[in-house]
């Protein structure tokens, strides 16, 4: 028998169960579907694991450098691979059984635990049991993709997911890709004491920033003994012994490189394949996104695709701003549309990169006269008084109305500075209104004035 609801989320990661404990406010008779773990990708082997683990780092590095603070430690810094796995796991759990808790609480809210898929319009399967509803809203994220490298087959390797099983230190984990992912975990492991080779196939990391940011990243790590193979064409796996190696041959230098354990991360998949999307009549692009609206709806009448499955984003916040987005559209009367929001990000290195806008490459591609100002952490007092000076302040105007267009700090507390000037531009507000504030001393936000005062036309 099919059981009849008003409204069914499939997923239960970042946009799911705001939007199913939403529905059921709203007095729609609810099910929400959740096939592994409660709290998806981030809550499980996403942003929260990484963040905690990125704080042990953080304090085995704070521990090392103690004495350039004149603090003097009793003996060697040793880091406990069991114990800072324990912490993570304890505040994973933490989070995911806050989720479960919330939606066991929900009114009108019905928890399922399995696999959906759809087999008909606005009917689905799982397990034993049959759905239907008029509403259907799919947030089943994204999972680690596995490239087609030779070798891959043969040569066990982790991943964003199996690395957080790990409780021992790899002696040398090699990282294949040099973008977000690979970097966190290629500063936090270096900074638990493995050695740490990142191999990375563009000539340069992180490649959507601009040149200045990737060049300044990657002084960064080396300087903490990060190595690098960038350019790394024709990246092959292989056994050697009990080691694991990377062909890396067509870069500089030799031509392959061999560590104890290899982390993949070259990017990610929507989790869509398993979906029967076909038998709804759901339409994906050639990568396997499901095809939106601005307002997140499918080619399918009722229903819609949020968070990472969808191609609009591949963050929590835009997994959650999707929920806002769709929840406001369906339940207060607005039209919000998934392209008025500002692209914001931060890459949880130390220091921090926070982002906002567009990259320089992107506004020369605009055409839009442009005035940019550029200003070395080493001149915010704040950055010297914490002895962190890495790094620089950059942000670009528009020359005619000083339109905020886009802004970079790499810096101590980049993450969230970013946020000042994030909020100036969804005010759609002059950059000229940082003058006018009285800023908070010692802060790194108070020198975004001074950065100010340094515009010059963009060439
Ligand atoms: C290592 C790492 C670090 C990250 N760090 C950050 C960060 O610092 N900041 C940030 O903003 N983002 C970060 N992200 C990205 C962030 O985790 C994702 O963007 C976010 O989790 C996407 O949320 P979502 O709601 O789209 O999907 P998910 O959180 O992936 O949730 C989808 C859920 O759907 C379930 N599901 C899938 N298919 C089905 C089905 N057929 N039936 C039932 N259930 C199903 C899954 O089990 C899962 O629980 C990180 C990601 C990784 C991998």
């Amino acid at each position: 028998m099919t059981e009849q609801f008003d409204a069914i989320v499939i997923g239960a990661g970042q946009a799911g169960p705001a939007l199913a404990v939403r529905c059921g406010r709203q007095g729609l008779k609810t099910a929400i579907i959740e096939r592994h773990r409660f709290g998806g990708t981030c809550v499980n082997n996403g942003c929260v694991p990484t963040k905690t683990l990125v704080a042990s780092a953080r304090a085995a590095h704070v521990a090392r450098h103690a004495l350039d603070y004149g603090v003097r430690l009793q003996g060697e810094v040793g880091v406990d691979m069991a114990l800072v796995k324990a912490r993570k796991d304890g505040v994973v759990r933490k989070a995911r059984d806050g989720v479960r808790a919330w939606l066991d609480g929900a009114a009108n809210v019905t928890v399922i635990e399995g696999h959906a898929s759809f087999i008909a319009p606005q009917r689905l399967r799982v397990g034993e049991r049959e759905l239907a509803a008029p509403r259907i809203f799919i947030n089943v994220g994204a999972r680690a993709a596995v490239p087609d490298m030779p070798g891959i087959a043969d040569v066990p390797f982790l991943n964003n997911e199996r690395i957080m099983h790990l409780d021992a230190l790899p002696e040398h984990l090699l990282i294949v890709g040099g973008s977000y992912i690979g970097l966190e975990f290629a500063q936090m492991y270096r900074r638990f004491g493995s050695r740490v080779t990142v191999v990375e196939a563009g000539p340069r990391l992180i490649a959507r920033e601009d040149e200045d940011v990737s060049d300044a990243i990657r002084e960064i790590l080396a300087g903490e003994g990060v190595e690098f193979r960038l350019g790394a064409q024709c990246i092959a796996l292989q056994r050697q012994g009990d080691q694991m190696a990377i062909g890396v041959a067509c870069g500089d230098g030799p031509p392959e490189v061999a560590g104890s354990h290899i982390l993949i991360a070259t990017g990610r998949v929507p989790n869509t394949h398993d979906l029967g999307l076909h038998e709804a009549g759901i339409q994906t692009d050639a990568r396997g996104y499901i095809v939106v609206d601005d307002g997140l709806a499918t080619t399918a009448e009722g229903v819609y695709a949020l968070g990472d499955c969808n191609g609009r984003g591949a963050f929590t916040h835009t997994s959650w701003n999707d929920y806002e987005i769709v929840a406001a559209n369906l339940f207060d009367g607005a039209s919000r549309k998934v392209g008025d929001r500002i692209p914001a990000y931060a890459l949880f290195i130390d220091p921090p990169l926070g982002r906002v806008g567009m990259t320089l490459a992107q506004v020369r591609a605009s055409g839009r006269p442009a005035l940019v100002a550029k200003m070395p952490m080493s001149r915010v007092g704040r950055a010297l008084e914490m002895g962190e000076t890495a790094g620089f302040m950059k942000i670009a105007v528009a020359a005619d109305n000083r339109e905020i267009l886009g802004a970079a700090i790499l810096g101590v507390h980049g993450d969230e500075v970013i946020h000042a000037i994030l909020e100036v531009m969804t005010a759609r507000q002059p950059a000229s209104v940082f003058a006018r504030g009285m800023h908070i001393h010692p802060t790194v936000s108070e020198l975004l004035p001074a950065l100010l005062e340094g515009l010059e036309p963009l060439r």
